[in-house]
């Protein structure tokens, strides 16, 4: 392959597609925010050993998607393994133990986003640098919090407008005494068919016997059909759980369905975990997963703290976004000045700067002849050109063409900001249908 193309498994992303990524974004942060949610980030790399722990080494994860290096170093105790991280949950909970402020402020209800690396097999919407959303409570053991984590994923993808094309699979994995026991149960009935299982199964029975459940082997999928259900092994408390978070769910208006074989990868689990997936995105339908996590942060060597959180792919939100949308975003018209001559084009240079000063958003036109430039300021889809030649700069205006109505008016060099603010505001009152000149009685 070409060195000139990205890496397998990277991808540009083009100023035609950046503006819905942005928005992506954006309106994740804006749900979080009304939620009282906070912003952070963690490092892009961390040690080897952190996600190792905290995602859990019979994970497909660890085991096989881990970009990991040494790191450069004179001292060979220096070089330890880092590697660049694969999902944002161990990172957020390594922050919370090494920065002791954090633990002051629970329960403690974060957003962040950012680049993730998996070594994985690329196609459509599966990359090897890809990009998350994502949301963990710290310090929240109680139900109402799975509820509230729940309802900040579907906002967001209400306000994306794809929430109606997304389905909420929801599942308990109970607590760990629950948990151990089913786990016991599963082992024992797959133990029976094991003749009937693929590879790959027979390798997790004794590591990790949960994730054979959501096997897509078809010999799997047929022992599966009538392997023992975890519903069914919850004790007490944990079933009381999971009726608190359906009622909690039913009472917010969320729909969802129970999926019994929606176990996830994480070994670390309890309770909650869930899904939306859409049909909209052949096999690559998942966009938000997530789950609690109560026993991480001891694991990982901080105080018993409990978690939960998600992690949406904003590259599969983006897809998805794009494949509903009816038009693409609408680009800010700008303003093109238009300058002739040397002595234009300097003033030109300053005019522009105060314009964008003002926010107006400016381009310059200053290659070929005039013809040239305005075909150049059609182009940018410009509502206004301001023309500036040898006569202009003598009256010391500029002409001032409304490049939608064609009409043209002569403006004073000071007043062609507070011109093309007022017209904008102009424009802005005629959409919401006020009229400006009340504002001249208000005091
Ligand atoms: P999948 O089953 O699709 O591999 P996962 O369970 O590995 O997903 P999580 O670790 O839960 O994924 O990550 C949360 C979200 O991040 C996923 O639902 C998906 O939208 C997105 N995601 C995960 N891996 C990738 C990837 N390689 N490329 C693009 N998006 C991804
Ligand atoms: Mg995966």
């Amino acid at each position: 392959m070409s060195r000139l193309q990205p890496a397998r498994g990277t991808r540009d992303i083009l100023p035609d597609e950046f503006p819905r990524f942005a928005h992506v974004v954006d309106t994740a942060r804006d749900v979080a925010r009304l939620y009282g949610y906070q912003e952070m980030s963690t490092p892009i790399f961390e040690f080897t050993d952190l996600f190792a722990r905290g995602i859990g080494e019979t994970t497909d994860v660890v085991s096989k998607e881990m970009y990991s290096f040494l790191s450069r170093g004179d001292e060979e105790e220096d070089r330890q393994s880092l590697t660049l991280r694969p999902e944002y949950t161990a990172g957020i909970c390594r922050a919370f133990i090494s920065n002791g402020e954090l633990r002051q402020q629970l329960p403690l209800k974060l957003f962040a986003h950012g680049p993730m690396f998996r070594y994985e097999r690329p196609q459509a919407g599966r990359y090897r640098q890809f990009h998350q959303i994502d949301i963990e409570v710290l310090g929240a053991p109680e139900p109402e919090c799975d509820v509230e984590v729940i309802s900040v994923a579907a906002d967001i993808l209400d306000r994306l407008g794809i929430l109606p094309h997304c389905v909420l699979k929801l599942n308990s994995l109970g607590d760990p005494a629950s948990r151990a026991a089913y786990r016991e149960v599963l082992v024992g009935y797959y133990r029976g068919h094991q003749s009937k299982l693929s590879k790959e199964s027979l390798d997790r029975l004794e590591r990790n016997p949960l994730r054979i459940l959501d096997s897509k082997d078809e010999g799997d999928k047929a022992v599966n059909a009538n392997a023992p259900s975890f519903a069914e092994h919850l004790n007490e408390a944990s079933r009381s759980f999971f009726d608190a978070v359906r009622a909690g769910l039913d009472a917010s208006g969320i729909a969802y369905e129970v999926d019994p074989a929606l176990v996830r990868g994480l070994d670390y689990y309890t309770h909650t975990a869930f899904e939306f997936v859409t049909s909209l995105l052949g096999a690559q339908g998942t966009v938000i997963g997530g789950g609690r996590y109560d026993g991480l942060i001891e694991l990982l060597g901080g105080p018993p703290t409990a978690g939960i959180g998600w992690a949406g792919g904003i590259d599969r939100l983006v897809t998805l976004v794009q494949k509903l949308e009816k038009e693409p975003p609408a680009l800010e018209r700008p303003v093109a000045i238009v300058p002739m001559g040397t002595a234009a084009e300097q003033r030109a240079l300053a005019l522009a700067r105060d314009l964008r000063r003002a926010d107006v958003p400016v381009e310059l036109a200053y290659r070929g002849n005039m013809k040239r430039r305005l075909q150049r300021a059609n182009k940018l889809n410009a509502s206004h050109a301001l023309i500036i030649g040898d006569s202009e700069l003598a009256k010391g205006v500029v002409a001032l063409k409304d490049l939608d109505a064609g009409t043209q008016e002569e403006v004073p060099f000071d007043e062609v900001v507070d011109a093309l603010g007022d017209h904008a505001l102009d424009e802005l009152m005629s959409l919401v249908g006020a009229d400006d000149d009340e504002d001249d009685d208000t005091r």
